[in-house]
């Protein structure tokens, strides 16, 4: 069992999308506990909806196994903190109702905490990072970030879909399997080191921000047209990752920072790992990549970024605590960050 500090727990609720999850952190930063529930639709892509009604029917059971391993009361909790935004607006608010009845319940504090601030927060606490520049890739975000002036602003993001839904929706177009537990992306990287021939597919990279929905179009088609799936494949991840990796370089070389901080649930990517770790160190930045289960949607990663906010003097009252669709990174002050 984990040891405890006497300064009390944040517990922290994660429903963006299609994962469930619940953090509890100490206000030191130690992880007690972060369990995730993963909704897997039967078929097809994510409906909210669908996924909302996963997120109610295992809150509970969810709640009690974070209890359970970070060995702690409910009495013991000082502060809750949930995603608020962005995300999909059923997933979202079913994750709020809970926040609110909890904390309501205890009577304690609520915070509403920004879903890619806390991909950051989460980022940093775990690679000892300062100062990166962050690229968050994952199955609803493609955001490269750097802390400027009190706030994270976005350097470039992707105009259309995510790259992860990217290569999830190849995937599904082509019909590909995964085991239970497996993401798409993981499917796509296995076949990718099949591939023998790059094959040209569009490359959208405008000033900062990045398309993907052309290259996907491009890659369904040429599929269709009796290319080899392998060869598709790692076309698919070449040219995706090269753009997020261009972009990353622009804002490391703009910003001059000395950190590069990989996250999102692509992050996973051995290729793409090994594409910014080049550019990082090109540019004499130290390369981190944070662990699976704190680079995908988790808890932990809400209720530390609740600890930071907390004791910063943000709480989020009851009658503000709506939820936040499109909600911006950069709309949100980090009075925690100097
Ligand atoms: P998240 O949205 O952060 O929960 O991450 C989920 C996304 O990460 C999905 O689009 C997955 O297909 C993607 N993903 C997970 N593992 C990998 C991998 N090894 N390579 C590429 N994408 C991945
Ligand atoms: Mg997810």
């Amino acid at each position: 069992m984990p040891t405890r500090t006497i300064d009390g727990y944040c517990l922290g609720i994660e429903s963006t999308a299609d994962d469930f999850s619940v953090g509890i952190v100490t206000f030191k930063g130690e992880i007690l506990a972060n369990v995730i529930s993963a909704y897997m639709p039967p078929e097809g892509g994510i409906h909210p909806r669908e996924a909302a009604r996963h997120h109610a029917e295992v809150a509970n059971k969810v709640l009690e196994e974070a209890f359970q391993k970070a060995g702690i009361k409910r009495k013991d909790l000082k502060v809750i903190a949930f995603s608020q935004g962005p995300g999909l607006g059923p997933c979202l608010r079913t994750g709020a109702t809970v926040a609110r009845a909890l904390a309501s319940y205890l009577g304690i504090p609520l915070v509403g905490v920004n879903h890619c601030v806390a991909h950051i927060e989460i980022g940093k606490l775990k690679t000892n990072t300062v100062d990166p520049v962050t690229l968050y890739v994952s199955g609803g975000n493609t955001i490269v970030a750097a802390f400027d002036s009190g706030r994270y602003r976005v350097f470039g993001e992707t105009l259309d879909i995510a790259l992860g839904n990217c290569l999830d929706v190849f995937a599904r177009e082509a019909g590909l399997r995964q085991k239970p537990g497996e993401p798409f992306g993981a499917v796509v990287e296995k076949l990718a080191k099949g591939g023998r021939r790059l094959i040209p597919l569009p490359y959208a990279v405008k000033g900062m921000d990045m398309s993907f929905s052309g290259l996907l179009t491009a890659a369904v088609n040429l599929l269709k047209k009796g290319e080899r799936l392998e060869d598709l494949c790692y076309s698919l991840q070449e040219t995706a990752f090269s753009m997020v990796t261009e972009v990353t370089e622009r804002a490391l070389s703009h910003t001059e920072k000395k950190e590069v901080l990989l996250t999102g649930g692509v992050a996973a990517n051995k290729r793409l790992q090994e594409m910014v770790k080049t550019i990082a160190e090109e540019h004499d930045a130290k390369f981190c990549v944070l662990p699976s289960q704190f680079a995908i949607d988790n808890g932990a990663m809400i209720a530390w970024t609740g600890v930071l906010a907390f004791t910063h003097g943000v709480v989020t009252p009851i009658h503000e605590s709506f939820v936040r669709l499109r909600w911006r990174l950069e709309e949100v002050e980090v009075p925690w960050v100097k």
